[in-house]
């Protein structure tokens, strides 16, 4: 099949999106623009603009269009911004954030995707994301703080360093939860303390690491 991916994109966008309640302009723009296929396998080109996610390497994931739109809108960036992204996986999240935000530091665990990625995103001109190997659930201390943080794998609970890494004010936007049982959380740091709101169900591969779940 010969798919029309700016075409594709624009479908996603109203009827995966805009239909759903996602309005923060810069988020739509973001998505409209980046070919979301690119960070697949070929194979999956034609299903890269479904309303699903699917499989990358080492048995991960990229999220459902929807819920990559709802977290960073979550996030409420206006532009400035410092952000972190723990689990690079195929990249498309730290693309969106690039859009929206100053500076994107992405960290991924599994080596191989970590490279891939950093190839890609230099390949499409986002000269403001850093992808980084390691444990994310430690953050980055070397670029902290950071004006907003997003994991893109599900947490057993909040990782401790990621929000010591978070500036006040600030959000921290996550899958909490278990296999099949997971809630996006955003939790907000002000000078009160700490502020947790559900967002709603979603489906995340589990993160590892020292604030992770046990390999
Ligand atoms: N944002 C990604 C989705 C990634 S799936 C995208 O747009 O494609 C989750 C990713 O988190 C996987 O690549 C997984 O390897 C990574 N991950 C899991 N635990 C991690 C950890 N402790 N530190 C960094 N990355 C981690």
């Amino acid at each position: 099949m010969n798919v029309d991916y700016v075409q594709a994109r624009e479908r996603m966008v109203q009827e995966q999106l805009v239909s759903r309640g996602i309005n923060d302009p810069q988020v739509l723009r973001a998505m409209t623009k980046i070919p979301r296929h690119l960070f697949l396998e070929k194979e999956l080109w034609d299903c890269a603009y479904e309303d699903h996610p699917l499989p990358i390497e080492a048995d991960q994931t990229i999220s459902q269009p929807y819920i990559v739109a709802l977290m960073v809108e979550a996030l409420e960036l206006r532009g400035g911004e410092r952000v972190l992204e723990v689990g690079t996986g195929s990249g498309y999240v730290a693309a969106v954030l690039g859009e929206v935000c100053a500076e994107v530091f992405s960290v991924e665990v599994v080596e191989g995707l970590a490279l891939k990625a950093r190839i890609l995103l230099s390949s499409l001109g986002y000269r403001n994301v850093s992808v980084l190997v390691g444990d994310g659930t430690l953050g980055c201390e070397e670029h902290a703080p950071y004006d907003a943080v997003v994991i893109s794998a599900a947490a057993p609970c909040i990782p401790r360093p990621l929000i010591e890494q978070l500036k006040i004010p600030g959000y921290l936007v996550f899958p909490m939860g278990e296999k099949e049982l997971q809630t996006l959380v955003r939790i907000r740091k002000d000078s009160a303390g700490i502020r947790e709101e559900y967002l709603g169900d979603c489906h995340f591969v589990k993160l590892r690491g020292r604030y992770g779940w046990e390999d």
